[in-house]
């Protein structure tokens, strides 16, 4: 069987780069290091996807994360497929209601910005 502990070991040391920190997110999943700052969501154009596997903590599961040309060298990525391009338009249709929700709340608030 596959070395599981090295695996994650891998895993804790890709998350310690801060690379693949957004596997839910509707764009690409790894993060871009922002100066020294807190890390943010990679802005990279989506061109591949992997499945991911998480140990972890919780329970054990598998995410399809999205990446960019950059982070899919750090994944074992394959081609988008038309699963992963209605994938991607669901997240990104959550995303922006979201984003629209909070926008509304915001304007109640008598908020402009955070
Ligand atoms: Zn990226």
């Amino acid at each position: 069987m596959p070395d599981d502990r090295d695996a994650r070991l891998a895993e804790l040391h890709r998350l310690r780069r801060g690379d693949i920190l957004y596997p839910g997110n509707s764009g690409c999943a790894g993060a871009r290091g922002s100066g020294g700052g807190a890390p943010s969501p990679c802005q990279g154009e989506v061109t591949a996807a992997a499945m991911k596997h998480y140990h972890g903590p919780k329970r054990p599961h598998h995410t399809r994360i999205f990446l960019c040309d950059l982070h899919a060298r750090l994944e074992a990525a394959e081609p988008l497929t038309d699963a992963d391009r209605a994938e991607l338009t669901r997240r990104r249709a959550k995303a922006a209601y979201w984003a629209e929700v909070s926008a509304r709340q915001r304007a109640a608030h008598g908020m402009t910005s955070w």
